[in-house]
């Protein structure tokens, strides 16, 4: 699936607008709040402005959704999958806009917006589309919640979406869903795809803003069932928000997995699920296996090759089809991941990255390792949502699982090893909602996802996608 190419990707195939409203009612209308600029992060360069949805916005925005909710969960589950399917192949259809667009405004390499973000993205609503007119049959019935209340972050925006929207339509209900600010144009493009497939006004409307806006979603009295993707800290003040409502809820939050290597494990293919665990998307992945638990006997071994493929992984222009590492979203994000690398180097830790240039401009952080990490230290412990890997060790599976273990969170964890009954051993004893074996942060819409302890409740995929969207 990767096809080396010389010339980058062309922005010209995606028309930015110089401003973008809000999406309400099916039509795109102006926000009441002040617009902020979103930039791309490779180059800092202003993008488009884009308008804040006030309060008064989202009440309005809920309101088409309550209005629309009476029509749409009214609709037989055979027509609900059509518009779905129509979105999904006209997803497919703008995949290669969509995919420069997310590029552009994430900084995440253009190979990975296209061979990975958009293929699941038009996976996710082929699937629910299937699923509509079959929920009697899943178990569940098919009585629908009402209106869904969605926040998002800006790690995978499009793919984010996808999760929530294609699961909560299938099942009747009406969205209002809040990019997260620095990545709001592809949800915008997906506004537009929504009025392309005739989708009845107000089935899926778009508030854009920062988390005011999201706050103004989630507390609104007429939103029957919230979901949200972000850090566990914001998912806390979300859980207060609504406990002592009827609304539901579902939380995907932060993770620190563990990706763990045996001493009998293919070494080159784990290195490769290393690279692919920790440095997919600058690092910028709930599940990215941050905690490298490597057997101490080949400890040595590892390290040597893993440093030495490092060294060929390329940073740069997110557009450009060879980019391995494009840029770090935000100033935001890149100021903690630096304080977070300078901690873990005042801790103790050894810091090591493979010679490498960083553009002028934009946000940029080189591929990072720390070895000599003791799980008392910060960058054990804490989430740095960045390219930065801290190595431990272990001598025995019993140690591994304490380690692996040994987080608030529980998202995943992965498993390298040749030996299948250690992989069963293994995941039994994982706190992790999802566990690799012998690969890492694979996708499938058939497959639930969600977290144990702090990552969060629920699950978003596959079946159980669905009964966050129904009263079951
Ligand atoms: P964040 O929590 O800061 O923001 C997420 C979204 O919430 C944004 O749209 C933001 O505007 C909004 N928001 C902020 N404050 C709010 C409030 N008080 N009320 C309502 N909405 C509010 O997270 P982030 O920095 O955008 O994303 C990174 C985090 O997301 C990481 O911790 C990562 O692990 C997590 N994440 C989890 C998953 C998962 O599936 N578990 C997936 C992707 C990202």
């Amino acid at each position: 699936i990767f096809e080396y190419a010389p010339a980058p990707e062309s922005r010209d195939v995606v028309d930015i607008k110089p401003s973008y409203g809000l999406f309400v009612n099916g039509e795109f209308v102006d926000g009441s709040g002040a617009p902020f600029k979103t930039i791309n992060p490779a180059t800092e360069e202003t993008l488009a402005e884009v308008a804040t949805a006030s309060a008064d916005d989202v009440d309005r925005a809920v309101q088409a959704a309550r209005k629309a909710f009476g029509v749409w969960s009214a609709l037989p589950g055979a027509e609900r999958a059509k518009y779905l399917f129509r979105i999904a192949r006209i997803i497919q259809e703008r995949a290669r806009e969509l995919a420069v667009l997310e590029s552009l405004d994430n900084g995440k390499p253009i190979r990975e917006s296209r061979d990975v973000d958009l293929p699941l993205v038009a996976a996710h609503f082929f699937y629910y589309a299937g699923w509509a007119d079959k929920l009697a049959y899943a178990g569940f019935g098919d009585r629908p919640l009402g209106v869904a209340g969605q926040v998002i972050p800006w790690n995978f925006p499009l793919l984010m979406l996808a999760w929530k929207i294609a699961p909560a339509l299938a099942c009747g209900n009406t969205v209002v869903l809040k990019p997260a600010e620095t990545t709001p144009l592809t949800a915008l493009l997906f506004a537009d795809i929504c009025r392309q497939a005739d989708l009845p006004p107000g089935v899926v409307n778009i508030v854009t803003g920062a988390g005011e806006t999201g706050a103004a979603v989630v507390a609104h009295p007429d939103v029957n069932k919230v979901a949200f993707t972000g850090s566990t800290e914001v998912g806390r003040i979300i859980a207060r928000t609504v406990a002592g409502t009827d609304k539901k809820l579902t939380l995907e939050l932060g993770g620190k997995a563990a990706n763990i290597v045996f001493e009998d494990a293919a070494i080159d293919q784990a290195v490769e699920g290393i690279v692919n665990g920790i440095f997919f998307n600058q690092g910028h992945v709930c599940c990215a296996g941050s905690r490298l638990l490597v057997q101490e006997s080949v400890h040595d071994e590892l390290l040597e090759s893993l440093k030495r493929r490092l060294g060929t992984l390329r940073l740069g222009d997110p557009l450009d089809k060879n980019t391995d590492i494009g840029a770090i979203n935000s100033a935001e994000q890149l100021a903690k991941i630096r304080s977070l690398s300078e901690l873990g180097e005042s801790e103790g830790a050894r810091r090591w990255s493979p010679a490498c240039e960083l553009p002028e401009r934009g946000f940029w952080f080189p591929p990072t390792l720390f070895t000599g990490v003791a799980q008392s230290h910060s960058i054990a412990r804490d989430e740095i949502f960045g390219p930065v890997l801290s190595v431990l060790t272990f001598r025995t599976p019993a140690e591994a699982v304490e380690k692996a273990n040994n987080t608030p969170y529980g998202l995943s964890a992965g498993i390298w090893t040749e030996k299948g009954s250690r992989i069963l051993w293994m995941a039994d004893r994982l706190r992790a909602g999802v566990v690799w074996a012998n690969t890492f942060n694979k996708f499938d819409p058939t497959s639930p996802f969600g977290g144990y302890k702090e990552s969060g409740y629920g699950r978003e995929g596959g079946l159980l996608g669905l009964e966050a969207y129904l009263d079951v």
